[in-house]
C-alpha cells in the first residue's frame, strides 16, 4: 500500500515505483529497452561525423542522444534495482536486472567511441565544442581532466591489460584473503569462531574485558597475516608509484585522487591541515567519556563503548512531522519539496521481510522525484536516516533543470545536503530535550564526527606517510610502527593504544582498493559542519547560498560551485568553522557532566 498523507498523518508503507514502470515485464519495459537500442544506433551512425572540425550542430545533436541512452539506462536500471530492494526475492526483479545489466555494458561499449574520440581530440576545437555544450560542458570537461596525464594508445593498451592481473588482481585477492579471515574469540568459557562483523559487535559490548578480547582477537590475526598482506601492499603502492607518478606525471601519489575528486590540491592540504590542529577538542571528548564510563583512562579498546540510550520510541507520524518541521524552519522551499517526496508515495519506510536493510535515495533522473528506503524502528537513529535521505532527495530535486549527465553532484559534494539535513534534526532535537537526551544525542553526533573527519584524515595521513616510506624500501615492521605513531598522534594522552594495534592497518581495506580515498568523508561532513556555522552566523541570509549550492548539482567542479556561492575552501578559516561548531558540542557536554 503506497504512504497516505490522511490529513497531516503519515503513516508507514511501501513505495509506488509507477512513475518508473507500471510492471517489471511488459510493452512499457520493451519500448525503454528498444529507446535505448535507438539511441545506441543514431550514435553510432554519426561516427563518421566524429572528426576534429565537426561543426557544432552534429557535436550537440550526438551529445543529446547520448543524454537520452544515459537517461532511459539509468530509468531501467533504477527500476529494476528498486523493485529488486523492495523485496529481494523477487525473481522477475532479478532477471530484470540481469537483462540492464547486459543492456548497460553494451550501450556503454558503443558509446565508447565518443569517448574515446573527444578525450583525444586537440585542445583548440575542444574549447571551441565545448562552448556549444551548454549544460554538459562539465561532464565533457571531466572526461579530458586526466588527459594531460594520459599516455599513447600502446603505452595505456599494456597498462590495461597488465593491470587486470597486476595491481587491480592483487587488490582482489586481498578482499579475498580478508574476507574469509575467521577469528577465534572467548566467550563465556567457550571458544566461538567469528567474521570480522560478529567479531566487531564485541568490541561494542558493555563490558571493557570483552571489548578487549575482541580486538586482541582481530588483531591476532591481523598479526599472523601480515607478512602476505604488507608484502602486497607494498606491490600496490609501488605499482601506484611506477605508473601515476613515474609514467604519468603527477606530482605526487595522492594528486590523482584530488584529481579524480577534482578538489586542487592546495585544498586538500588545508583540510588535512585543519584536521592535524584541531586534535585537542577530540580529546577533550574522550576524557569525558571515560567518566562517564567509570574509567580512569579512555583505552582505544572502549572507543566504540556504549553510551546508554535513554530515548523513548518515536512513532512514524511524528518522525516525519519532525524532519518536515524542521526542513521548514531552514527552508520553506526544501520542506516543500520533501513532503512531495512523500506525497507521491516514493518512500519505503516499513519494515518487512525480504526487503534491503539501511537506507538510501535514488535520484538518479531529472525531473522525477526521488525514491528513498529506510527501515523506519522508531528510535532516534530511524529519524536521523529520513531526515538524512530526504536531504539526498531535496538536492537531487534542486539540481532537477540539469541533465542526466550533470545533475548528480560530484563526490565530495554528495552528502552536503544529506548531511545538512542531519544537524538541523540534532538542533531541532537538541531543543527542549532533558539533560539526558541531550547527553546522548550531543556524544552520538560527537563520535560519527570523530569517525568520519579526524580517523578518516589520518588514515590519509598514514597513507601519504606509507607511501613515500615504501617507495624508499621500508620494511613492514616500519609501515607498523608508522602506523602505530599516526593512530597515537590525534589522541595525545586522552587515549591509551596498546601496541597489539600496529598491526591494525593491514585490516583497513581502502588503502589496498580506493588509495587516498578516505578523506572524501573528512571533505563532506566538515565542509557541511562549516557551512551550518556560517548558517548560524547570517542567519536567513545564508539559505539563497545554500540553496544555490543545491541547485548547481554535478553542473561544475565542486571549487567553482563553492566559490559561486560566496565560500573560499582555499582558506583555513572555512575548514577551522566546522571544528568550531564541533568544539561547542563538546563544550555543551562538560557542562552537562559538570
Ligand atoms: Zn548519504
Amino acid at each position: 500500500m503506497p504512504q497516505h498523507m490522511q490529513g497531516s498523518a503519515y503513516e508507514e508503507g511501501r513505495w509506488s515505483l509507477d512513475d518508473l514502470f507500471p510492471a517489471t515485464s511488459g510493452p512499457e519495459i520493451e519500448q525503454a529497452f528498444a529507446d535505448v537500442q535507438a539511441a545506441a544506433d543514431a550514435i553510432e551512425a554519426r561516427q563518421s561525423a566524429l572528426v576534429p572540425e565537426i561543426e557544432e550542430t552534429a557535436f550537440v545533436e550526438i551529445l543529446e542522444w547520448i543524454v537520452k541512452l544515459t537517461y532511459v539506462t539509468d530509468k531501467l536500471d533504477g527500476f529494476a534495482v528498486l523493485s529488486f530492494f523492495a523485496d529481494t526475492e523477487d525473481q522477475e526483479a532479478l532477471a530484470l536486472r540481469g537483462r540492464v545489466d547486459t543492456l548497460q555494458a553494451d550501450a556503454r561499449n558503443r558509446a565508447l567511441r565518443f569517448e574515446l574520440w573527444w578525450k583525444a581530440l586537440d585542445e583548440e576545437n575542444a574549447r571551441r565544442l565545448l562552448k556549444a555544450a551548454g549544460d554538459n560542458a562539465y561532464y565533457l570537461r571531466t572526461l579530458r581532466r586526466f588527459a594531460p596525464y594520459t599516455l599513447s594508445e600502446v603505452e595505456e593498451r599494456i597498462v590495461n591489460v597488465k593491470n587486470v592481473n597486476g595491481a587491480a588482481g592483487l587488490a582482489k585477492l586481498y578482499t579475498m584473503i580478508t574476507s574469509n579471515l575467521t577469528f577465534d574469540f572467548e566467550s563465556d568459557g567457550e571458544s566461538i569462531e567469528l567474521t570480522r562483523s560478529e567479531l566487531m559487535d564485541y568490541a561494542r559490548d558493555e563490558s571493557p574485558e570483552r571489548r578487549e578480547a575482541a580486538f586482541r582477537a582481530l588483531l591476532a590475526v591481523y598479526e599472523t597475516r601480515s607478512a602476505e598482506l604488507s608484502q602486497i601492499y607494498k606491490c600496490i603502492v609501488n605499482d601506484w608509484h611506477a605508473e601515476k607518478v613515474a609514467l604519468r606525471g603527477f606530482s605526487s601519489p595522492i594528486a590523482f585522487r584530488d584529481l579524480d575528486n577534482d578538489i586542487p590540491e592546495v585544498v586538500v592540504e588545508t583540510l588535512l591541515e585543519t584536521c592535524r590542529d584541531n586534535t585537542a577538542l577530540y580529546q577533550r571528548y574522550f576524557r569525558l567519556k571515560a567518566r562517564w564510563l567509570g574509567l580512569p583512562k579512555l583505552r582505544q579498546f572502549d572507543l566504540l563503548a556504549p553510551l546508554e540510550d535513554t530515548v523513548t520510541e518515536i512513532p512514524f507520524s511524528d518522525g516525519v512531522r519532525l524532519v518536515l518541521d524542521t526542513f521548514r524552519a531552514f527552508s520553506p522551499k526544501l520542506a516543500a519539496l520533501a513532503e512531495r517526496v512523500l506525497a507521491d508515495g516514493h518512500v519505503d519506510s516499513e519494515i518487512r521481510p525480504g526487503k534491503r536493510g539501511g537506507g538510501l535515495s535514488w535520484d538518479a533522473l531529472p525531473g522525477l522525484t526521488p525514491w528513498i528506503l529506510i527501515n523506519y524502528g522508531g528510535r532516534v537513529h530511524d529519524v536521523t536516516t529520513l531526515a538524512h535521505e530526504l536531504g539526498h532527495a531535496v538536492h537531487a530535486m534542486m539540481a532537477a533543470e540539469h541533465s542526466a549527465l550533470t545533475f548528480s553532484p560530484p563526490l565530495p559534494l554528495a552528502e552536503t545536503a544529506s548531511s545538512f539535513a542531519q544537524i538541523l534534526l540534532l538542533e531541532a532535537m537538541l531543543e527542549g530535550a532533558d539533560s539526558e537526551l541531550r547527553r546522548t544525542l550531543l556524544a552520538k553526533y560527537i563520535e560519527d564526527s570523530y569517525a568520519q573527519i579526524l580517523r578518516q584524515a589520518f588514515r590519509v595521513l598514514f597513507e601519504q606517510r606509507a607511501h613515500r616510506m615504501i617507495v624508499d624500501g621500508a620494511t613492514s615492521d616500519e609501515i607498523c610502527a608508522a602506523y602505530l605513531e599516526t593512530l597515537r598522534e590525534p589522541f595525545g594522552d586522552s587515549v591509551e593504544v596498546d601496541e597489539i594495534f600496529r598491526h591494525g592497518w593491514v585490516g583497513i581495506s581502502h588503502f589496498y582498493t580506493q588509495p587516498f580515498y578516505d578523506y572524501a568523508y573528512a571533505f563532506g561532513l566538515l565542509l557541511v559542519l562549516a557551512l551550518y556555522r556560517r548558517y548560524r552566523a547570517e542567519g536567513d541570509a545564508f539559505v539563497p547560498s545554500y540553496l544555490e549550492i543545491l541547485s548547481y548539482g554535478g553542473s561544475k567542479a565542486p571549487l567553482e560551485i563553492l566559490d559561486q556561492a560566496g565560500f573560499d575552501i582555499r582558506q583555513r578559516a572555512f575548514w577551522q568553522g566546522g571544528f568550531d561548531v564541533l568544539s561547542g558540542m563538546v563544550g555543551k557536554l562538560e557542562g552537562l557532566v559538570e
